[in-house]
């Protein structure tokens, strides 16, 4: 068996409307990837990620049909070709890999084995690392506390079976990775919700942990009447169309929330937009000239000077590397200007690949 450890890459990420975790695995060799619990509204952050660290998305997973937020994983198979991975046991549509107990999901030279673990819903899934190192265990089992069972089939004495026969039977030193947490714990492990979990740990028997679930008194989740429907199409929105994207150029979203666009592009495209160059008066005159026809807004001026911005075309801007522009951008975007993006790379950039200035 390889190590499972040596040479993953590894990210567990969070969306903070729905306190989701949603956990980047990917093989360094290969560049593999797989996306667990990716989150609809994150597919940005998420894309830029794949992008950045040059990874391909060969699956997502989902660890079970959320009630509390969308999934990603349709929105990903259209813009990167991934497959989408969902228990056999929801009537969903859109699902490649239907799994179920003791299917392997593999990346790279590595797979994660699949344990079904329902109670919180009737299809919930756990993925163990080969090595059971690592267990993503969804809704299941979370830190200090384990998934609500009063909706979509939920049910506290198979909740109760599952986390013990399929995951407390974990080594103590296996570290638990939840989809959700609302208190900011990122992890436990095994040993340690074996002893301290207050619904399941130390000597809970059945009928205390069903008794505790039964009585927990929670609000409706919110969401779950768009969330479970859109979930059993794994995420496709019901007219079947990805999201708008930007459609006056190819604006392409980073890991840092920048909105770029390629510089070649904004050359053989000049007449289309309004360039606004972000740098001091005195760097105009440097090495690196100005792009003829700029609007010129030093970036220290831009929040007085925001009436001067043109607003009849989309807008670019640029200053010498990309990164005062960068800022410009979000500056521009809370003042309302929808169509604007940072030449990426500024000048330095524009220069190295011989575009006119
Ligand atoms: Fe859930």
């Amino acid at each position: 068996m390889i190590d499972f450890h040596a040479h993953l890459i590894f990210r567990q990420l969070f969306d903070q409307v729905s306190s989701t975790y949603t956990y980047l695995l990917a093989d360094e060799s290969t560049r593999e990837a797989l996306l667990i619990d990716c989150v609809f509204e994150q597919h940005e952050r998420d894309v830029a990620l794949l992008r950045e660290l040059d990874l391909k998305l060969v699956v997502t997973l989902d660890t079970h049909c959320h009630a509390d937020h969308v999934t990603g994983a349709w929105l990903m198979k259209q813009a990167v070709g991934s497959r989408v991975a969902l228990s056999a046991r929801y009537p969903a549509r859109n699902v490649d890999l239907p799994l179920t107990h003791a299917d392997k999901v593999h990346f790279g030279a590595r797979a994660l084995h699949v344990r079904e673990t329902p109670g919180h819903t009737e299809g919930c899934l756990s993925f163990v690392s080969e090595d059971q190192t690592l267990v993503f265990t969804g809704d299941a089992l979370l830190v200090r506390g384990a998934g609500r069972t009063d909706f979509q089939q939920g049910d506290p004495t198979t909740l109760f079976r599952s986390i013990r026969e399929q995951l407390l039977s974990l080594p103590d030193a296996c570290t638990i990775l939840p989809a959700h947490d609302y208190e900011g714990r990122t992890s436990s492990t095994i040993g340690e919700e074996r002893r301290y979990n207050p619904r399941i740990g130390g000597d809970a028997r059945e009928e205390d942990f069903v008794g505790y679930m039964k009585n927990l008194g929670l609000p409706h989740p919110k969401q779950l009447g768009v969330a479970v429907p859109a979930n059993l199409r794994c995420g496709e929105p019901e007219n079947g169309l990805s999201p708008a994207v930007p459609a006056w150029g190819p604006v392409v979203t980073t890991y840092a929330g920048m909105r770029e666009i390629a510089p070649d592009w904004v050359a053989s495209h000049r007449d289309d937009v309004n360039v606004l160059d972000v740098r001091t008066p005195a760097e105009l005159s440097g090495e690196f000239g100005y792009l003829d026809g700029a609007r010129c807004i030093p970036l220290d001026e831009l929040r007085s000077r925001l009436s001067e911005v043109p607003r009849d075309k989309p807008l670019v801007v640029v200053c010498q590397t990309g990164k005062r522009s960068a800022l410009a951008t979000v500056i521009l975007a809370r003042a309302g200007v929808t169509q604007v993006a940072n030449v990426a790379g500024g000048l330095v950039r524009w220069r190295e690949l011989g575009l006119p200035s």
